[in-house]
């Protein structure tokens, strides 16, 4: 490891070189095999893959700050604005879920229990800057030069990285790889969008809570006044409302049409009855008009109930927008190297080898088209790719069967194709659908309830009954779809599942019993242990 990054705070040096007259690169010799711009889930799995495989290899990552001003370090969105941070803050709000089980099972714990968001904040950052510092550390012993400049195209071969101080370079490289990912967007029709919300991009790094809690019995209590809106239904939206009210915080999201597009939206339904069960206040069917500032520092926001067909207001605390993500492809220049990106997403257009229109260029992760936006595939596709680059494989990154889990208050985890898809593409005849409300063993004692713990395996209905998609609605929902998803991804049939033994007692064991196909309409509840 180099004596710069043993001491920590040490700053990370290198030697800019002058920008000079004419741009090189276009053909002969060039600085790098393999030149990454992006230095997140995709590219970093890429350029270290490269360099490992004996490629000389540099990545370029610049992180813009937010509107709100907050930045961070080496990583991409997932170690600092995203997975990392989010299923921290995910986990939190569960031990408060536990805190509330603890006297159930015999603790007696003082009375009441408050959470200090500025302690939990401090936490998961730090632990971000670790990870900052580790990924640091690996490109450097895998031999990756590491620049912190935000880069453009120059031409097909060479791109120009400008420092935060203005300072300018160029780099050219044999392959390049765009791996920039993707920013929130604001609903800039929204008068004060801007000016008076944070993103996802902000939410993690706050110093202070974004609402105010207060204590009431056992366990911290919201104030009876609204505090945090969010805004949005999908992903980012219902996990941050998630574990904002796991917290203890009044939240509020304001959902314009369904909830998780694209998700089975039975499962999509039972998430959102579980969060309002739970605390979460829903606004169905409204568009957020404007926000303003109240002289006593709260955000007023005006919004249409579209179904009411009139305006309302509220004041919050809080706006958080979560109305989905841009790509971060507009500040590339990608025209001067001729690279294509689709008109409406703005995202790049690549084929199954991840090459863009420009064949010695490629595109990973979130900023390709048509890709999901998951760090796992993000992370596969830039093996494979260094692999192929390297000479080392032939394989393809596969999109189908992906998993992956939604980490709102109960998880939902799933993996293949929703009932809707399965019917659309197979036909209602020809679909046979398993399923079970059933019980945690863990919510007994504490008494929790379990309403919305629901499984159900999408089969095809003929015989061995392949496997189409499973939804698993419940705790640790990400650990018992990523065992299934094996399964699923190897073919497996509804026999095998059932020919499984299950591990007592566990969650995951009900998917080997689902034995009530919905067609039968016996109730599906799971009764026994
Ligand atoms: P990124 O990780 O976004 O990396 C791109 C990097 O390129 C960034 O560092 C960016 O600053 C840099 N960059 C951009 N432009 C330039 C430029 N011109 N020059 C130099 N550098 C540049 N996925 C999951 O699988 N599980 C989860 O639980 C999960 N939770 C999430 C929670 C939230 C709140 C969000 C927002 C996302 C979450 N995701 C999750 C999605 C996951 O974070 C992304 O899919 C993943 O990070 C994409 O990786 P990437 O390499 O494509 O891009
Ligand atoms: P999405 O694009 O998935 O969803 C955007 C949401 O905002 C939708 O509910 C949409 O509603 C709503 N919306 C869009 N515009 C407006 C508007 N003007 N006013 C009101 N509502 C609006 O974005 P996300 O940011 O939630 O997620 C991006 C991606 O990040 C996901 O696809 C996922 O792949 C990844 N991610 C993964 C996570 C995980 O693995 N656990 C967690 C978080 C993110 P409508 O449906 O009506 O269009």
């Amino acid at each position: 490891m180099a004596a710069a990054l043993r001491s920590p705070g040490a700053r990370f040096r290198w030697r800019a070189r002058a920008l000079w007259g004419g741009a090189r690169g276009a053909a002969g010799q060039q600085d790098y095999d393999l030149l990454v711009i992006g230095g997140g889930s995709g590219g970093l799995a890429c350029a270290k893959e490269a360099a490992q495989l004996g490629k000389k290899v540099a990545v370029v990552d610049y992180v813009e700050p937010s509107p709100r001003g907050t930045t961070w370090g080496l990583g991409g969105t997932c170690v600092n604005v995203g997975c990392i941070p989010k299923k921290l803050m995910h986990q939190a709000a569960l031990l408060g879920t536990m805190i509330r089980d603890a006297p159930h099972y015999g603790w007696e714990l003082a009375q009441p229990t408050p959470h200090s968001w500025r302690k939990m904040a401090e936490a998961v950052q730090n632990h971000v800057k670790s990870l900052n510092w580790g990924h640091r550390v690996q490109l450097q012993d895998r031999k990756v030069k590491y620049f912190n400049i935000k880069a453009s195209f120059v031409n097909k071969h060479t791109v120009r990285g400008v420092t935060k101080d203005g300072k300018e370079t160029l780099l050219s490289a044999e392959h390049i790889v765009i791996a920039t990912g993707g920013r929130p967007r604001y609903p800039m029709h929204v008068e004060g969008a801007l000016e008076y919300g944070i993103t996802s991009d902000d939410i993690f790094w706050l110093k202070e809570s974004p609402g105010k809690t207060h204590l009431s019995g056992c366990f911290v209590q919201a104030e009876a006044q609204e505090q945090g809106l969010v805004v949005g239904a999908s992903y980012v939206a219902l996990e941050c409302a998630g574990f904002l009210t796991g917290l203890g915080l009044d939240t509020t999201i304001m959902m314009r049409s369904i909830p998780l597009r694209g998700f089975d939206q039975q499962m999509s339904s039972l998430v959102t009855e579980h969060m309002a069960a739970h605390g979460t206040r829903f606004l169905r069917g409204c568009i957020p008009l404007r926000v303003g500032r109240l002289p006593d520092g709260q955000l007023q926001v005006t919004w249409e109930d579209l179904t009411a067909s009139k305006e309302n207001t509220g004041t919050f605390d809080t706006v958080l927008w979560a109305v989905g993500r841009a790509p971060e492809t507009g500040s590339l220049a990608l025209e001067k190297a001729g690279v294509s990106t689709d008109p409406h997403s703005q995202k790049v257009l690549v084929d199954a080898q991840e090459a863009t229109s420009v064949p010695h260029i490629f595109a990973i992760g979130d900023v390709a088209e048509g890709r999901p936006e998951l760090t796992p595939t993000a992370v596969m596709a830039g093996k494979l790719l260094a692999q192929r680059l390297c000479h080392q494989s032939s394989d393809l990154m596969d999109y189908d069967n992906v998993p992956t889990t939604v980490f709102t208050p109960l998880e939902y985890g799933c993996v293949g194709l929703s009932e809707e898809a399965a019917v659309a593409r197979h036909g209602q005849e020809h679909v046979e659908v398993y399923h079970a409300y059933y019980k945690p063993l863990e919510f007994t004692v504490a008494e929790r309830d379990a309403s919305q713990c629901y499984i159900k395996m999408v089969c095809l209905r003929e015989p061995p009954q392949l496997v189409l998609g499973l939804h698993f609605l419940g705790p640790n929902a990400g650990e018992v779809t990523q065992g299934f998803a094996l399964g699923i991804k190897c073919g497996t049939s509804y026999q095998q599942v059932m020919r499984t033994v299950g591990i007592h007692p566990t969650c995951a064991e009900e998917v080997a019993k689902l034995r009530i196909s919905k067609r039968s309409g016996l109730d599906p509840t799971v009764t026994g242990c």
